[in-house]
């Protein structure tokens, strides 16, 4: 909070700064807190609104998803708590990123997070670098300094 600002919410609505809703907070649970606080540091930075869809997963569920085609590997880092996902919102209204325009936004968010890499001295990787399987939602604490 700016020290100009009384209060925190009055402070949020001149910034047009993010909270984390109930959902991301419950989805921040398990997560390795160096990753909640680089999203938290992400979410002061970013001018687009995101959301943490998803966190610490089960193998059963990281089975399901491969079983979708929505994962590609069983070795996930989501099952030691190492990665989430985002969702960027547009007014409220989830944006799943699938045409160019909206692409950008998860790009966008993926800067912010970037920058809160190099503040926190948390090295990541962002899906959206990825050729093979482009997950432009997802972002992960390096391997090399995160080891599972
Ligand atoms: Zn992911």
């Amino acid at each position: 909070m700016l020290a100009r600002f009384r209060s925190h919410s009055q402070c949020l609505r001149f910034c047009r700064m993010f909270e984390f809703g109930k959902q991301s907070e419950k989805n921040l649970l398990g997560v390795h807190p160096d990753l909640v606080s680089l999203c938290r540091r992400a979410l002061e930075i970013t001018n687009v609104d995101f959301g943490i869809l998803c966190g610490l997963r089960t193998p059963e569920e990281q089975a399901d998803l491969v079983r979708k085609g929505a994962s590609k590997t069983y070795n996930s880092r989501h099952l030691t708590g190492h990665a989430i996902d985002f969702g960027v919102y547009v007014e409220g209204k989830y944006i799943n990123g699938d045409t160019p325009g909206e692409y950008r936004l998860y790009e966008l968010v993926a800067d912010a997070f970037a920058v809160a890499s190099l503040e926190l001295k948390t090295p990541i990787v962002w899906g959206g670098e990825w050729k093979h399987f482009k997950d432009g939602g997802h972002i992960e604490l390096s391997r090399r300094k995160y080891p599972a």
